[in-house]
């Protein structure tokens, strides 16, 4: 250990927590339950087929831009597309962050806060308000002097709840002019919102969006920011050239070339959201209403429930490591059946127990 010249920073991070079990109902990575239809994922096929392999890709992906743009009715410049909104996350540390300060909710999504350690930027975690709600005088308070990135989730993750607009607007009027504001609105078509309302107003909000989730492509790996054109040409000399392959564009082009599929795709998750909500109520779970595609449920014992649900096929996220959220488990809002099975592991454990234990 000692002999390995790794900054001190790194050696600090711990490694990013995430542990693949075999589950027969995978509801614990927040991914869309279906793939693609087989009449997309040829078309997807056709376009990699097609594409010039022994050629580097674009340097920006500009068609791809100019299609995420069109849905936005945003300048197709001001959209920067990478391979993943996690590498867009790093980006923004590096365009903003470094040597200044790092702001970010807690609990929030665990990335924000690895990358201000990694790159050396200072962190300010602020916690969320009673009943996990937007914090919002505590996020002015950060934001309002001094420099550097704010990472806000809207919708709040892991909770699921919404963020009213008006307080994302507070928090953009009231931003010192060195600091950035990112919302992060990677289950946005779950709840229907849109904060790029917002940064047509205020030129230092950048809006992330990610194609993992409704667009139903994590494995794909593709997001992107909807940012001002003139901070998008700074945000672009930050991203690695050529970072996103010719195989991975032409997927996600076939995809945005068919938009009603995606639109389906949330309404039926929708749906079953407020199913399983409705469920969770009578049994009388206690969890935090969602308006994206999984839910967060406390429980007396996490480790125990979620081993519990295990042994019955379904896998869970255990959420209950972060600040505030003892005894937190997230399942991901699956398919009719895979939340049925989830349902009925749960009535399982809880006839042996009462609630919902080993
Ligand atoms: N932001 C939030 C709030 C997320 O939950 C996730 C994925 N879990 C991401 C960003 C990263 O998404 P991507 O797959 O686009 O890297």
């Amino acid at each position: 250990m000692e002999a390995m010249n790794v900054r001190q920073a790194v050696r600090d991070v711990p490694a990013y927590r995430f542990e693949a079990l075999p589950a027969l109902v995978k509801l614990d990575q927040n991914e869309s339950p279906d793939d693609l239809p087989a009449t997309l994922r040829e078309a997807a096929l056709a376009r990699v087929a097609a594409a010039e392999w022994h050629r580097y890709p674009d340097l920006h992906p500009d068609g791809l831009a100019a299609r995420l743009a069109a849905r936005h009715d945003w300048p197709a410049e001001g959209v920067v597309v990478a391979g993943g909104s996690n590498v867009l996350i790093q980006a923004l540390v590096v365009l903003s962050g470094i040597g200044r300060n790092v702001a970010a909710l807690s609990p929030s999504f665990p990335l924000y806060a690895q990358q201000a350690r990694l790159l050396g930027a200072a962190l300010h975690e602020v916690p969320l308000g009673p009943e996990h709600a937007f914090p919002t005088e505590a996020v002015i308070d950060a934001v309002a002097v001094g420099s550097g990135v704010g990472f806000l989730p809207a919708p709040l993750a892991p909770t699921g709840n919404a963020v009213d607009p008006r307080d994302l607007r507070r928090v953009a009027e009231a931003a010192g002019p060195g600091w950035t504001i990112v919302i992060d609105e990677a289950y946005a078509e779950f709840a229907g919102s849109d904060h790029t309302l917002l940064a047509r107003d205020h030129p230092r909000v950048v809006v992330l969006r990610t194609l993992s989730k409704a667009f139903g492509l994590a494995g794909a790996r593709l997001g992107y920011a909807v940012a001002d054109p003139a901070l998008a040409v700074e945000l672009r000399k930050v991203i690695l050239p050529f970072s996103v392959s010719a195989l991975q564009l032409a997927v996600g082009e076939a995809v945005l070339d068919a938009p009603h599929w995606i639109d389906e795709r949330v309404r039926a998750t929708v749906a079953e959201r407020e199913r399983l909500a409705a469920e969770l109520r009578v049994r009388g779970v206690r969890f935090v209403p969602s308006v994206t595609n999984f839910i967060l449920l406390r429980v007396a014992d996490a480790a125990a429930t979620h081993r519990g649900l295990l042994r019955h096929g379904v896998l869970v996220r255990r959420q209950d490591h972060l600040p505030g959220l003892a005894g937190a488990l997230r399942v991901t809002v699956g398919r009719r059946d895979e939340n049925d099975a989830f349902l009925r592991a749960w009535d399982a454990l809880t006839r042996v127990n009462g609630e919902p234990h080993a």
